[in-house]
């Protein structure tokens, strides 16, 4: 009798162990990973790139303080642009429903993620599902002036920034895997708001800089003023496609396997 009872028990504990270790190697950990990488701009890439993706939708929610509407022809490249990329269904929401108390005209450093994380949380209406559904791309439109004091994006910035001595204001933020701000009112000049919009988006699928002019991933393409004002406007400056190299990599993630986080 007690022997049964032993065993029985042996069986129940070997099961639930078991049970607990496969959740922890296939739920827990992606799902931590998952959510770290969630904070990373580029963790998403293949989710959103890759054709063994388990998301057929990108849902685009676009969210804009009164007054600082895209551009609509910007907002039709970037639509066109993550469908050819990704060859996924693409779905736009654009809300004006931020409101002007809620935006500090000037924000320095780190203090824009405390602020864009309260409006995240007041104003976003669509987010990525876990394994299925839709995958969202969030774009906040704010009327505010951003002057980041952090070195990680300050570095970024090209040299002559300093050489002429225009202060940095930055154009767009790329901030986790999922998330971008554009500084609406340091789209000075006419053709730049598609570039910031693609320049963006190339960081949330993982593009990192270039120093070449007319290259749309060039750090000076984020920076308010890094091309003078007393310029003539040119449209050539301001590329609205990623270079020959930039589409072979998103090419390539387009054919990776490796969505799950851990490989
Ligand atoms: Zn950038």
């Amino acid at each position: 009798m007690a022997e049964s009872v032993l065993k029985t028990v042996v069986i129940y504990t070997f099961v639930l162990v078991t049970a607990l270790a496969l959740a922890t190697a296939f739920i827990f950990i992606p799902a931590y990973v998952h959510h770290i990488e969630g904070h990373v701009p580029g963790g998403f890439d293949s989710l959103y790139l890759s054709k063994y993706s388990p998301y057929n939708t990108i849902v685009v929610e676009v969210d804009y303080q009164q007054g600082m509407e895209p551009d609509p022809r910007a907002i039709a490249v970037l639509q066109e642009k993550i469908e050819l990329y990704s060859q996924k269904r693409v779905v736009m929401h654009l809300n004006q429903e931020i409101g002007y108390d809620e935006v500090p005209i000037l924000i320095s450093g780190n203090d824009l993620f405390d602020i864009t994380g309260r409006l995240q949380q007041a104003h976003r209406d669509y987010r990525t599902g876990w394994l299925w559904g839709n995958i969202t791309l969030y774009i906040m439109y704010l009327d505010t002036v951003w002057q980041p004091d952090n070195s990680e994006y300050s570095s970024n910035m090209p040299a002559y920034q300093y050489m002429t001595g225009t202060r940095e204001y930055s154009a767009g933020v790329t901030y986790s895997a999922d998330s971008i701000i554009i500084f609406r009112d340091a789209l000075t000049q006419e053709g730049t708001e598609t570039t910031i919009l693609l320049h963006e988006l190339g960081h949330v699928w993982g593009l990192d800089h270039s120093n070449k002019s007319g290259n749309v991933m060039n750090a000076g393409f984020s920076v308010y003023n890094s091309i003078p004002l007393n310029h003539e406007p040119d449209v050539n400056q301001f590329p609205t496609n990623y270079s020959s190299e930039d589409i072979l990599r998103l090419a390539r993630l387009h054919e990776s396997p490796h969505i799950l986080p851990f490989f």
